[in-house]
């Protein structure tokens, strides 16, 4: 596996939400646009702070899945599933770089197996 790409690839897409994340939380304090006075136009805002929570809360748990991946990738232990030790498949590192656990161990996580195939 080339985990300098995959390093890469993660710095990248670190970069990415943390630019994210940071530009979400300044519009969350209202410094240049303070709550208005008018009831309707609160309820808008309100509403729209919830929807950049949401944002962050997914991007900050993204960011923390990035960061225990690049400490997996500095251990060598980055392919290796945290649940049963098995290798992580690759066409799922590829498709989730940051994820810690194999396609059989992230199924039974949400919930046990799924209809057998
Ligand atoms: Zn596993």
């Amino acid at each position: 596996m080339d985990t300098q790409a995959v390093r890469a690839r993660l710095l990248r897409r670190r970069e990415e939400l943390q630019s994210r994340a940071s530009s979400a939380s300044a519009d969350l304090r209202h410094e240049s646009d303070p709550l208005s006075a008018d009831f309707a136009e609160q309820v808008t805002q309100r509403e729209s702070d919830e929807v950049l929570g949401a944002i962050n809360e997914s991007a900050r748990e993204e960011l923390r899945q990035i960061q225990a991946a690049l400490r997996r990738l500095d251990a060598g232990t980055y392919a290796i599933c945290v649940v049963c030790g098995e290798p992580i498949e690759e066409g799922r590192l590829a498709a989730v770089p940051y994820t810690d656990c194999c396609r059989k161990c992230a199924d039974g996580q949400r919930g046990g197996p799924r209809r057998a195939r």
